[in-house]
């Protein structure tokens, strides 16, 4: 979204401020339920929010949207502060959350009631359901519907007084039940649950819903605009009733919320609802949230994308109001554009075999230059040890390679990057039939600097030092769905698109002794390999990689 005059949202917010709306000021937030941890999309709500706010010099509250004991918990809470400030923002002041303003909203309740604009309901869930009406047939009104405001405020108090079971009673707006927007026939605004909540504790057993809560809570911080999806267009109408109704009789406020909505960002090959994320961490199918296949961002995060590429990715996609699916392939290219300036260039070979160069000396090690990022001249160079036995890939090895691989072959020459040019004599294989050695000889003129270095030679490969290299384990991930759409199947369960070769765990991998001392979350280019970055499992003793994403980008640009 940049074009010259901004995107919509930016449009609408300039055109607020000219009309010096709010006192000029302007204040977002990201509003998340603490029932699971934060995905892409999220991601995107949330460059989307801070981005506007520091923009137009504002801020952006961070709110916990915690009106459902039922699902909620502090792991998900703390799961999702450390998720919005690793992305890069920091929200104004302390947290929010919605259950701070449970007495505000319950006394705003009682307005409502004593205007008679609000009943208590004995019918359950289902038969209120049932009398909804349709989007052209008009509803069927309650016949608790005209209930006094004193039997109606009498039996609101007994039900925040614990008198009653769940299910047993609600508080229900009176607005029309033939109203054309679903939304406004005398939608629900506080229900029975006795459970504990993670803040509140037991202090309530009735809770508001979320139409209820959201546009009090926005006017309570002194949000100006309250950006969320699409979804939420037709409850507008209702954001403004409660606003309305709860602010007539009181002076005008200096501020008010005004809600205005974006599409949401779809990803391909993903799921991206709480609940099927939430399914595939309790089923065990993935390991944990944080799971490198994973589209939430401590997923990402492991998996070794930077809150740069995501940023990137989120600003790539713009704000748009149509529906849209992005290609996980745009995520991909976002990060390979970011780790191609950054990440350090290493050795590491994934499928080793041995390789012995004949006229090398035994004890000899040659410590070689090798620069660190041709893309970044600022991180210099450091020294890789060359020795008579070496480990290369055993994809660069073939017994009878056809013309055009231009790697290793019987009799076929090839350049060792930052070593020497060598040439296959023979090798050997085991009783499987594998190549287990290689035997080569080296051109020793051919050294960078020396005079046959800029001898032609079609193939260079990567390698490391047999006797200096490091041990490592490397665990190379692909999509977590076969399908564009996992979801988006009436008949079949989202769980039969699963993709059974998601996780490929490498055990005998070799890399270069530089990479001793590297830390979870660093990241590096594996020289024609991709891009890894260091796992949490890591330990002193046992090195643990996972693929960020291969070399070759698929975005068609
Ligand atoms: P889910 O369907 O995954 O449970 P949600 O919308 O119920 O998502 P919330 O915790 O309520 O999850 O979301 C917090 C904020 O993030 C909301 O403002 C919501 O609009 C926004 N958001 C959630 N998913 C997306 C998405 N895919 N794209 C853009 N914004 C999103
Ligand atoms: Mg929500
Ligand atoms: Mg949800």
């Amino acid at each position: 979204g940049s074009s010259p005059k901004g995107n919509f949202i930016e449009q609408e917010i300039e055109k607020d401020l000219k009309e010096g709306k709010n006192g000029g000021a302007v204040l977002t937030r990201f509003p998340p339920e603490p029932n699971g941890y934060l995905h892409i999309g999220h991601a995107k709500s949330i460059c989307l929010n801070f981005g506007l706010a520091q923009k137009y010099n504002g801020g952006c509250n961070l709110r916990f949207d915690d009106t459902n004991p039922t699902k909620e918990d502090v792991e998900y809470v703390e799961s999702i502060k450390k998720d919005v400030q690793w992305l890069g923002f920091q929200w104004e002041g302390e947290e929010k959350y919605a259950s701070d303003y449970f007495d505000q909203l319950f006394e705003w309740a009682v307005k409502l009631i004593k205007k008679g604009k609000a009943y208590v309901d004995d019918q359950s869930a289902e038969e209120i359901a049932s009398q909804k009406g349709t989007p052209t047939q008009p509803g069927v009104e309650s016949k608790y519907r005209n209930r006094s405001v004193e039997e109606n405020l009498d039996l609101f108090m007994r039900m925040k007084n614990g008198e009653f079971k769940e299910g047993e009673k609600v508080l229900r707006a009176k607005i029309d039940m033939a109203s054309p927007n679903m939304h406004m026939r005398d939608p629900i605004m506080y229900r029975i649950i006795h459970k504990s909540h993670h803040r509140t504790g037991d202090k309530w057993c009735i809770y508001p819903m979320y139409d209820f809560t959201h546009g009090q809570s926005d006017f309570i911080e002194g949000i100006t605009h309250s950006i969320c999806t699409m979804e939420f267009e037709v409850h507008r109408p209702l954001y403004d009733w409660f606003l309305d109704q709860i602010l007539e009789g009181e002076p005008t406020p200096e501020r008010r919320p005004r809600q205005i909505e974006f599409a949401r960002l779809n990803l391909n090959y993903t799921v991206m609802s709480k609940r099927r994320l939430l399914e595939l961490v309790e089923k065990g199918i993935v390991n944990g949230w944080d799971d490198p296949r994973m589209p939430t961002i401590s997923g990402l995060r492991r998996r070794g994308y930077t809150p740069e590429s995501i940023r990137a990715f989120a600003e790539r996609v713009g704000v748009a109001k149509r529906d849209n699916i992005i290609d996980m392939a745009l995520l991909e290219h976002c990060v390979r554009e970011d780790l191609n300036k950054r990440a350090p260039r290493v050795n590491a070979v994934l499928d080793p075999v041995k390789l012995i160069l004949t006229n090398y000396p035994e004890d000899k090690v040659e410590w070689m230059e090798a620069i660190n990022n041709p893309e970044d001249e600022s991180q210099g160079t450091r020294k890789i040890p060359f020795t008579r036995e070496l480990y290369i890939e055993r994809n660069d090895f073939m017994e009878n390679p056809p013309k055009k691989f231009f790697r290793l072959g019987p009799g076929r020459e090839v350049r060792l990057k930052n070593g020497y040019i060598i040439k296959c004599e023979d090798y050997k294989k085991n009783d499987k039939g594998e190549v287990e050695e290689i035997y080569c000889t080296f051109d020793p003129e051919t050294r960078s600097g020396m005079p046959q270095s800029n001898r032609k030679v079609k193939g260079t490969l990567h390698w490391v030092s047999a006797s200096h290299c490091i041990p490592a384990e490397v665990r190379l991930y692909d999509r977590l769905f076969l399908d564009e759409d996992p979801a988006g199947h009436k008949d079949k369960d989202f769980k039969e698109f699963l993709n059974p070769d998601s996780l490929k765990i490498l055990t005998n991998c070799k890399v270069e002794p530089s990479l001793k001392d590297s830390k979870p979350l660093d990241f590096f280019q594996f020289q024609r390999v991709g891009y890894f970055c260091v796992d949490p499992d890591t330990t002193e003793d046992h090195l643990v990689f996972n693929r960020t994403v291969s070399l070759k980008d698929t975005w068609a640009k």
